[in-house]
């Protein structure tokens, strides 16, 4: 459930003394931004081999400090490249960059940050490293599909200090939820989404925004503090997430949080896919190791996707991040990769949108009508359980009727008191349609706020029923939570306290 990130190269130089002896002579001209005038580099170069690059600017105050390299598109690692080596004259700056082992097109993204924190308008240059096979994802977007239906987004931006995707946003007192600046919701709205569609119209799927938003961490409150708090952790002078269960749960509890404040601004965001995005500067780790993880999702309810995204500017949308959010939709919609579950011909397919890890340098865009078939259940699914939680009434008595519906317990702990695994069961009565679809959503939580997912029971012939590890967890006091949903969308909880100890 994770891809690997293209890094950043950030190149620094020093600016030769006698540019500032220039400067000295003139009027100094505050905060003027530098301006690219020419980016040269050969347009092809072997694997592997190394080749230097120009870039022409002028900058009036002659106070350019260094050059931030974006991979607009393409796959480059921070380990293919050496330690560029910069040197400047007035109005050039030199760089160098190895090409990649395997052959394919690159197009990185200059952009010069001057000492007053001004910066130039990001210019790109593209070269191919070797001879790349046919380039896909253009192809893919080229070809425009039908669509019949469209899912909406909520797209969060998690303000980790990190991502400047947040800059700029309108602080609103005592809201969650920030609206970000214009040019980042119009990137969403006319570049994000169409191309995400350009992918999933090969399943007559498209998508749509419900909203964007930006989100300050330490605003969300989850289980045992806030989401800054326990979802970053510093390594270093790092933001790292340690990619696992815990982070999952977190993110999940956020995800169910910022969902009812979008719910409240925007009544479009209950039928939502939830979308974070994060900084690519927040790292990930993975049982204890640094990993290049690109994105990861959950798709228990509420869904999320979490992505890193790989490039500061607003204006260049590299491919891999669309394909990696694609990506982890389609593990949300049930996909999963081709090598582990997957359909056998998509294992065959290289360009395969569900295939795992690092393992083509091109973004994968392919989408098999064996896998389209694959997520039909988990879109029906969507629409119901959306429907269902923005018509949900609440859940504070320990029975919420709608209509003649009604869930009882069948199995809890003995006497309330649970330990190891409990085998936790429910009843039904006066569901119109459990036959043509249904499912119960086991679930528990700490402080009857925050809800974990415990399990899924689809098959309501034998009774719906989960079981509830509670080895690992905390003794105290837990509300458990089973939501039965059935095919006309009928909805109904049913609650229960119990206690947890073991040992
Ligand atoms: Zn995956």
């Amino acid at each position: 459930m994770e891809e690997r990130l293209q890094q950043h190269l950030r190149l620094i130089f020093i600016p030769f003394s006698c540019g500032l002896f220039a400067v000295a002579t003139a009027l100094p001209i505050w905060a003027a931004p530098p301006r690219i005038t020419s980016i040269n580099f050969p347009s092809r170069i072997e694997t592997q081999a190394t080749a230097y690059g120009e870039i022409n600017y002028q900058d009036p105050d002659q106070d350019v400090s260094y050059a931030h390299i974006d991979v607009a598109d393409g796959r480059y690692y921070r380990l293919t490249a050496e330690a560029p080596t910069m040197t400047s004259s007035q109005g050039q700056m030199y760089f160098r960059l190895n090409c990649t082992p395997y052959a394919q097109q690159l197009t990185l993204a200059i952009t010069l940050f001057d000492l007053a924190g001004e910066r130039s308008a990001p210019v790109e240059f593209t070269f191919t490293c070797g001879q790349p096979p046919l380039y896909d994802f253009d192809t893919e977007q080229a070809q425009t599909l039908p669509v019949s239906q469209k899912i909406p987004l909520n797209v969060f931006i998690l303000d980790d200090g990190e991502t400047a995707l947040a800059e700029g946003a309108t602080l609103r007192e005592d809201a969650l939820l920030d609206t970000p600046r214009a040019e980042v919701l119009q990137m969403v709205r006319e570049n994000i989404l169409p191309k995400l569609t350009g992918i999933w119209d090969q399943c007559a799927v498209g998508f749509e925004l419900a909203d964007v938003w930006v989100v300050r961490p330490e605003e969300v409150q989850v289980a045992g503090g806030n989401l800054a708090d326990r979802l970053f952790q510093r390594e270093d002078s790092s933001a790292v997430i340690h990619h696992g269960l815990e982070a999952g749960n977190l993110l999940r509890q956020a995800t169910s949080t910022l969902l009812q404040a979008a719910q409240n601004q925007e009544p479009r965001s209950a039928q939502a896919l939830n979308v974070l995005i994060v900084g690519a500067r927040v790292l990930t780790m993975w049982e204890g190791r640094l990993t290049d993880i690109e994105g990861f999702s959950g798709s228990g309810w509420p869904n999320y996707t979490l992505v890193r995204w790989g490039t500061i500017l607003e204006d260049v949308t590299p491919k891999q991040m669309i394909s990696t959010l694609a990506h982890e939709i389609g593990h949300t919609l049930g996909l999963p990769h081709p090598d582990e579950e997957g359909p056998s011909d998509a294992v065959l397919d290289p360009v395969n949108l569900m295939k795992g890890s690092g393992v083509t340098p091109q973004p994968r865009v392919h989408i098999l009508p064996s896998q389209c078939r694959m997520t039909e259940r988990a879109l029906t699914e969507i629409q119901v359980r959306a429907a269902a939680t923005s018509s949900a009434a609440p859940i504070n008595p320990p029975v919420t009727q709608s209509g003649t519906a009604a869930v009882h317990w069948l199995s809890l702990c003995p006497e309330n008191l649970c330990s190891g695994k409990v085998s936790l069961s429910v009843e039904t009565e006066g569901f119109p349609d459990l036959q043509s679809f249904s499912f119960a959503l086991f679930e528990y939580s700490a402080d009857g706020e925050h809800f974990v997912e415990i399990g899924v029971d689809r098959t309501y012939q034998d009774g719906f029923s989960a079981l509830w590890d509670t080895t690992k967890l905390p003794s105290g006091t837990y509300t458990l939570r089973a939501t039965v949903i059935d095919g006309r969308g009928v909805r109904t909880s049913v609650l229960a306290k119990v206690r947890v100890r073991n040992g």
